[in-house]
């Protein structure tokens, strides 16, 4: 047991960090326990609804706040699981605004980065569609960071993958230079600026970062458990990008309310 000093009031809060050999402890909930976002995220939830009445994502997915709050409340490992199995975890946009207004100060949206990270660990991400889409981030997103310093790159886009932006990110790359030169860009050049090229000693610098906070860790748990799903799922894997293409684009259109 511990004491930490809250800053708002200065006052005393006492936090429990439960332990594994507690009766009614399993490992799921412990890991969500042991986070130490965990304590800022659910204090205690008195289910009034309003993170689920402020919340974008509610508006259109089959998405509570106020729910995912009450299960974890009530320590239910066989629920924790579920959820955590479920597509409702990654509907969450990490706005925030469920911080703004909850009377008891709890954070769901933090909540759910915590559930989000057990069930990348644990490999439940691969049972929803929308989970599956980790992969997806990971390779796109998380490798752009690595290897140019970028979370979003325009020499990552293609633009056959996102029909949304009509004909506009085919012209933009077909004209790439002449058109960062004209808004005063640096593309892929060294010195400073937007798109500039980011040194190598600096990538070397966000590999060591994500070495020792465990996100290397977890990229490799994204790949293994993907795998196994892929094996699962009959889709090639390491020889084909099939199980990447069928996590980037399915949409079995049964998320929204
Ligand atoms: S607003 Fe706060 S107290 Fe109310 S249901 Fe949401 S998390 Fe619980
Ligand atoms: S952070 Fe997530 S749960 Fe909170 S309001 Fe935004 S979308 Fe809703």
């Amino acid at each position: 047991m511990f004491y930490i000093k809250s800053k708002r009031n200065a006052t005393k809060r006492k936090v429990v960090f439960l332990q594994p050999d507690q009766k009614y402890m399993g490992i799921l909930v412990n890991k969500v326990y042991n986070d130490f976002r965990y304590h800022e995220a659910l204090k205690s939830c008195m289910n009034c609804g309003v993170c689920t009445a402020i919340c974008p994502a509610a508006e259109f997915y089959k998405y509570e706040p106020r729910k995912i709050c009450n299960i974890i409340q009530q320590q239910n490992e066989a629920e924790i699981e579920a959820l955590l199995r479920s597509e409702t975890i990654w509907y969450c946009g990490q706005c925030m605004s469920c911080k703004t207004r909850c009377p008891r100060g709890n954070v769901p949206g933090t909540l759910i980065s915590v559930l989000r990270r057990v069930s990348q660990e644990m490999g439940f991400f691969s049972d929803s569609e929308k989970g599956r889409q980790q992969l997806a981030i990971k390779r796109v997103v998380g490798h752009s960071i690595l290897n140019r310093g970028y979370c979003v790159h325009p020499d990552i886009l293609d633009p056959d993958l996102h029909p949304e932006q009509g004909p506009v990110w085919a012209w933009f790359k077909e004209n790439i230079e002449e058109l960062t030169e004209k808004v005063g860009a640096n593309y892929k050049k060294d010195g400073a600026g937007a798109l500039r090229k980011i040194r190598q000693e600096n990538l070397d610098e966000i590999k060591k970062i994500f070495d020792v906070t465990g996100a290397s860790e977890l990229f490799e748990s994204i790949e293994s458990f993907s795998k196994t799903k892929a094996e699962e799922m009959n889709l090639g894997f390491e020889q084909s990008d099939e199980y990447f293409m069928e996590v980037l684009t399915k949409n079995s259109n049964n998320h929204t309310i």
